[in-house]
């Protein structure tokens, strides 16, 4: 059997601005022998151009098209819902850019009612933002949120992320929003499309259970943990945990070698995964 992977970035191929072991050899690995993979991160916050430029830095040489974003899910949601529709953005310029190139309206203000609030992640997001957001979901528009992610890393601890300011937004208005990102189905749609792939065949990587490890089990697939991120391997067999991923692995040479054993052996993976787990 050949797996298709959606990999997770942070955590699982980088930590920030440092590169995380193997990384590159897992990507080169999948390179050599032609095989069919996305990255896919929750975070809105840059293009897949530059992510793409980020990569390359670590030795790993991808083109855009290889890279999706929660933003990106969120602007093909809209492009399949309402092609003129005027839009207030929690996000960065860029992703208001991108959407206003795909010829919506983007308004900065509540000077007219806009038809659906994008709430993103900025560095620069501020309550300015967050009480305009409100003032157009109370004159009715939809909210759609581009991932439930509540916090993320930084330089000093963990920051609130977007997951965080959408709860804010639901608090005050008690409307609830359209979750586009991991671990949900309408981004694991979009991609598997991308993939040109059955389910099964799909492997979801990455490095948090509640994200990735339930995009890949919610939705019909493979989820292999790597416990180079944000879940340690004894926190992985806690029982609550018991049953929400497939396999875990120490870090991603330990992953192509279990993938050079199945690709080689064509086993059911299932019974492999058995095999291997006794
Ligand atoms: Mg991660």
């Amino acid at each position: 059997m050949q797996l298709k992977y959606i990999i997770d970035l942070d955590g699982t191929i980088y930590h920030q601005t440092k590169p995380i072991p193997y990384a590159d050899k897992f990507i080169s690995y999948l390179q050599t022998k032609r095989r069919d993979f996305v990255f896919f991160t929750n975070s809105p916050e840059r293009s897949p151009e530059e992510i793409s430029d980020k990569l390359k830095k670590f030795n790993i040489k991808v083109s855009p098209e290889k890279i999706v974003t929660a933003a990106c899910v969120t602007k093909d949601y809209l492009l399949n819902h309402s092609r003129t529709a005027r839009i207030f953005v929690i996000g960065t310029e860029q992703f208001k850019k991108s959407l206003s190139e795909a010829g919506f309206d983007i308004i900065c203000d509540d000077s007219k009612n806009a038809d659906f609030v994008i709430c993103g992640f900025s560095q620069q997001t501020d309550f300015s933002e967050v009480k305009t957001a409100c003032k157009h979901i109370w004159n009715g528009a939809e909210l759609i949120c581009t991932n439930s992610d509540e916090s993320i890393p930084d330089e000093k601890g963990f920051m609130p992320h977007t997951g965080a300011i959408n709860a804010s937004l639901e608090y005050a208005t008690g409307k609830k929003a359209i979750m586009l990102g991991k671990p949900g189905a309408y981004s694991f749609n979009y991609i598997q499309k991308k993939l040109h792939a059955r389910k099964d065949e799909i492997c979801v990587v990455g490095d948090r259970i509640d994200t990735d490890m339930s995009f890949g089990k919610n939705n019909g697939a493979n989820a292999f943990l790597v416990y180079t991120g944000i879940t340690s391997e004894n926190e992985s067999k806690m029982p609550k945990y018991i049953g929400t991923f497939d396999k875990g692995f120490k870090n991603l040479d330990e992953l192509i070698k279990f993938d050079m054993k199945i690709t080689k052996e064509k086993p059911m993976l299932s019974l492999e995964l058995q095999f291997l787990g006794e």
